[in-house]
C-alpha cells in the first residue's frame, strides 16, 4: 500500500481516480486545490502525488515546485491537459518525475504507478558492491550515492537510476527502449519524453562540478539512445 495525495478539482475526474486508487489497495488523501494540496503535503508524507495542472487557485507548477521543497522523496506525477505541453516541460524541470495526459486510462495509471512505486528494486548491478568510477564521477549502487570530485551530487532516485544504468556499460550505446524498460518500466507505453528531461538533469548536474572535474559526456545518439562516455584523459 502507498500512500497517495490526488490533486484534482473536477469532481467527476477526482472522484474516479480515488475510487480507483483506494479499489487498487492505496491509502488517498484527496485536494481539489492547490492550497489544499501544500496543507496536506505539510502534514504528512507521501510516496505518490497526483497533479493536476489545471488548479482554480494556483499555478500547477508553481505547487510542483512548493510540494518538491516539502516532499523530496515523493514521486510526483503531473495530469494535463494536451494543450499544456509547455507546462509538462517546465513541471519536469519544477522537479516532478512523470506525466499522464487526460482523459487518464485507469490501467495506464496503474501501470505507471507500479513502475514509480517500485523505485529502488531496479539498479541496474544489485550484486556490484564495488563503485563505479569514470573520471572524478563515482557511482556507487549498493549506498545509492553519487559523488563528483568528492562532493555529493544529489540525484532524484530516476536520475540516479538512468546514471547506474549507463554507468553500468560506459562507452555502449543504450536503447531508449532498453533505458525506459530497466530505468522506468518493461510496459511503459507513455511519451518517453521523461527520459530526455532526465537527461538534461544529469548534465546540469555534471555541469555544476565546475572546470577542470573530469565528468563522463552523456552523448545523444539520434535515432537511437544515449551513451555514456568516459572523460578523454581518465
Ligand atoms: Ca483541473
Amino acid at each position: 500500500m502507498a500512500r497517495l495525495l490526488l490533486v484534482e478539482d473536477d469532481e467527476t475526474i477526482g472522484q474516479a481516480l480515488s475510487t480507483s486508487l483506494t479499489a487498487h489497495g492505496h491509502s488517498v488523501s484527496w485536494a481539489p486545490t492547490g492550497n489544499g494540496a501544500l496543507r496536506e503535503s505539510r502534514l504528512g508524507s507521501f510516496d505518490l502525488i497526483l497533479l493536476d495542472l489545471g488548479l482554480p487557485d494556483l499555478d500547477g507548477v508553481a505547487v510542483c515546485r512548493e510540494l518538491r521543497t516539502t516532499q523530496a522523496d515523493t514521486v510526483i506525477v503531473m495530469l494535463t491537459a494536451r494543450d499544456e505541453e509547455m507546462d509538462v516541460i517546465i513541471g519536469l524541470e519544477a522537479g516532478a518525475d512523470d506525466y499522464l495526459t487526460k482523459p487518464v486510462r485507469l490501467a495506464e495509471l496503474h501501470a505507471r504507478l507500479r513502475a514509480h512505486l517500485r523505485r529502488g528494486e531496479s539498479i541496474t548491478r544489485p550484486d556490484t558492491t564495488e563503485p563505479t568510477q569514470l573520471g572524478d564521477l563515482v557511482v556507487d549502487t549498493s549506498s545509492r550515492r553519487v559523488t563528483l570530485a568528492g562532493a555529493d551530487v544529489p540525484l532524484r532516485a530516476k536520475e540516479f537510476e538512468l546514471l547506474a544504468r549507463l554507468a553500468a556499460q560506459p562507452g555502449v550505446a543504450v536503447s531508449r527502449d532498453t533505458l525506459m524498460s530497466d530505468v522506468w518500466d518493461e510496459h511503459w507505453f507513455g511519451s518517453t519524453k521523461t527520459l530526455d528531461v532526465h537527461v538534461a538533469a544529469l548534465r546540469r548536474r555534471f555541469s555544476d562540478a565546475g572546470d577542470g572535474a573530469l565528468v563522463p559526456t552523456i552523448v545523444t545518439l539520434r535515432g537511437h539512445g544515449y551513451r555514456l562516455d568516459v572523460p578523454p584523459s581518465a
